[in-house]
């Protein structure tokens, strides 16, 4: 369905300018782009899937995922967002590699036509599904930047085994710091949660198993003030903010889960986006343009899960298409 004006110059030193008008581009292959990728491949969209690093998202930096329908003893968030993938490209989706920098509209009268820059390529396309997620927030405390990679880390499945029996601290007291100190306690000797409130936000769930174990131990009100070490973590100052009182922790590793800051920087001026950076869409996923839409989690939303990332991924792609039809002229109604 989509328009080819000339064929694409092949120049391998200089950008590409592909010509092709691609129906949808999607931006971002975590749960909610991959969905989207299904539901469009399925309708027989021309559409394209670009991806920073590899497909699978947030959710393959997860141990296990115990919350998503039809897996009632949990499934491997990798194996998850494989088996999502393996399903999109089953039905056709392509998917290209890069770095979206940029986001252009180009709409002249009748011309509808977006602009997608990549750091090697420049794409058209008639409709983009914003499916760019979020990553994870630094504390910005002082010895932070110097330390990160030498005992101090945003992924515990993907670091926990490098602290083997010894001490660590996790930040945050959200879903995301539950999870993962329950993850570090198979590897750790101890670890103490960081949390500057006197009780979590994390599903209650996981806090009973927090409270249970007995390798975790939580320091409530308080928060960092700086990490200590010169070549590697050697532990955390604290301040407990009720009282004022600092105390410093040995550890080896710290762990910082304190929110994440949606991938939202090559949009702004584009769409709207609300005060933290998340886009602002409607009930059918339609951002402040016509023909952009959003899912997942760089949505302005109260949930951010795998399942929501589907359904709302499969909404924006059922818009999108109703979107082409009609510019095309072959809508149904
Ligand atoms: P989150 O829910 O935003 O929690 C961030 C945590 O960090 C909060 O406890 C917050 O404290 C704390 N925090 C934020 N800024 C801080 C600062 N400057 N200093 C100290 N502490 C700070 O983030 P998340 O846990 O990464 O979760 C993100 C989203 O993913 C949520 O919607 C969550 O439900 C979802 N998620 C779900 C699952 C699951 O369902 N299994 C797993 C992981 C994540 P306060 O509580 O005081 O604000």
């Amino acid at each position: 369905m989509s328009v080819v004006l000339t064929k694409p110059k092949a120049n391998n030193k200089e950008k590409v300018k592909e010509e092709k008008i691609y129906d949808v581009i999607i931006i971002g292959g975590g749960a909610a782009g991959l969905t989207a990728g299904i539901y469009l491949a399925r309708a027989r969209m021309d559409t394209l899937l670009i991806e920073k690093m590899s497909p699978g998202g947030q959710a393959i930096l997860t141990e296990i995922i115990e919350n998503y329908p039809g897996f009632p003893h949990g499934i491997a968030g990798p194996e998850l967002m494989q088996k999502i993938e393996e399903q999109a490209v089953r039905f056709g989706l392509k998917i290209e590699y890069g770095e979206v920098l940029k986001v252009e509209i180009k709409e002249e009268k009748q011309d509808k036509i977006k602009i997608v820059k990549t750091d090697h390529q420049e794409y058209k396309t008639l409709a983009i599904i914003l499916a760019s997620g979020a990553e994870a927030r630094k504390l910005g405390v002082p010895g932070e930047e110097k330390l990160i990679g030498r005992g101090i880390s945003y992924c515990a499945t993907c670091d926990a085994p490098f602290f083997q029996n010894q001490k660590v601290v996790v930040v945050g007291g959200g879903d995301t710091a539950i999870e993962e100190s329950l993850y570090l306690s198979k590897f750790a000797r101890e670890i103490t949660i960081i949390h500057r409130r006197d009780r979590l936000r994390a599903t209650k769930i996981l806090q009973e198993r927090i409270f249970s174990n007995k390798k975790i131990n939580i320091a409530w009100d308080s928060i960092v003030v700086k990490i200590l070490g010169q070549e590697k973590v050697e532990g955390v100052l604290i301040k407990n903010i009720k009282t004022g009182q600092e105390r410093g922790i040995s550890s080896q590793g710290v762990f910082m889960f304190v929110g994440y800051l949606p991938n939202t920087k090559f949009l702004e001026g584009i769409i709207k986006l609300d005060d933290r950076g998340y886009i602002v869409t409607d009930d059918n996923m339609m951002s402040s343009h016509e023909g952009i839409y959003a899912c997942g989690d760089v949505r302005k939303k109260i949930l951010r899960q795998v399942v929501t990332a589907c359904g709302e991924g499969a909404t924006a792609a059922f818009a999108a298409e109703k979107y082409i039809e009609e510019l095309k002229g072959v809508s149904y109604k």
